[in-house]
């Protein structure tokens, strides 16, 4: 099964999951399986691929089904059988846990309505069902937090073509939201406030990173954007929750990520693109200081050595010509 390894050095944790029996060559070229005949798309109803898929199916709507992940980085119990068994038992040294938690696929039934296609009806199904499914994974045993995320093109790391998000949960949290979690309590601490609630209120003041607004949500180009058209989108009002948002609130939400989904097309012609949720924690029942926000990533610049080296990442698009951009291509 897979195996959660924690750093010694750094506390950062690294899942080690292996798929079927991978040998060094199938590693040699990253490529996303593109599938232009879509009788053989695994996700296609239909499909030899989609009945074996079927037998894990968990939920559906209208034009959304939900699966087990068939290879996922997290299960849901320990007795599942084991891929390969290379694997160390324990060890007094390294600290390892079992990967448990849950991984699900969130398929978009029809093959045909990549990302930038999606209206926002559909949008708005598809973050009904992942808050559905969230809910529902919350109250599993031994998860600590949920986050769902979307890939779009190969770049990207979607290594099948249909549109489709999926859901991790797991015992651990997050590096990243560990550490959004640390900033936000000592801004807190410190001041009294949200940190990210201060930082609406002042690019509400500055109007220039802001792409977007609705009546409960913003877009804007984070002012230390890491890539090139990172966009963040939050509620507005101190929301620490992302499963506690209204019904209403939930389609103005849908609203904001179709907007700037067709900003970036405009800008940068289907980039592949990579979305997030950064939510509080299921093992908290609140916060003051944490706000859930979606990063929107283009993937439309490399890592190189140094940013791997450094994890300071040479970002070469400044975030207010970024907006400047994205509300340019509305016009
Ligand atoms: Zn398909
Ligand atoms: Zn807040
Ligand atoms: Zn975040």
């Amino acid at each position: 099964m897979p195996q959660l390894r924690q750093n010694i050095i750094t506390g950062d944790w690294v899942v080690v999951a292996p798929e079927r029996a991978k040998r060094p060559k199938d590693f040699l070229i990253p490529k996303s399986m593109t599938i232009a005949d879509k009788t053989k798309c695994p996700f296609c109803v239909g499909t030899a691929g989609y009945e074996e898929n079927k037998k894990n199916l968990e939920y559906q709507t209208p034009h959304i089904y939900v699966i087990e992940n068939r290879f996922p980085a997290f299960l849901e119990t320990e007795t599942q059988k084991s891929i390969r068994t290379f694997f160390p038992e324990g060890t007094d040294f390294y600290r390892i846990k079992p990967s448990l938690g849950d991984h699900e696929v969130v398929v978009v039934e029809d093959h045909d309505l990549p990302l930038f296609k999606m209206p926002k009806l559909i949008l708005t199904e598809l973050f009904e069902v992942i808050r559905t499914r969230y809910l529902k994974i919350k109250g599993h045993k031994g998860i600590a937090s949920i986050m769902p995320i979307y890939n779009h093109g190969g770049e990207a790391g979607a290594s099948i073509d249909h549109p489709h998000a999926q859901i991790f949960a797991s015992g651990i949290v997050a590096n990243t939201v560990g550490r959004e979690l640390d900033g936000a309590d000592k801004y807190y601490g410190e001041n009294g406030a949200c940190i990210y609630c201060d930082m609406i209120k002042y690019e509400m003041k500055e109007k220039v990173r802001i792409t977007y607004q609705n009546e409960d949500f913003i877009a804007i180009n984070f002012f230390a954007s890491r890539f090139p058209f990172e966009t963040w989108i939050m509620p507005k009002k101190h929301e620490s929750q992302f499963e506690e948002t209204s019904k209403s609130s939930m389609a103005n939400f849908a609203e904001a990520v179709c907007k700037v989904l067709s900003m970036l097309d405009k800008t940068l012609d289907n980039p592949p693109l990579n979305f997030y949720i950064h939510t509080l924690p299921t093992i908290f029942s609140g916060s003051a200081s944490y706000h859930w926000h979606m990063e929107i990533v283009p993937r439309v610049s490399r890592y190189g050595g140094f940013e791997l080296g450094s994890e300071i990442i040479i970002n070469t698009m400044p975030p207010e010509e970024a907006a400047h951009y994205l509300k340019e291509s509305q016009n």
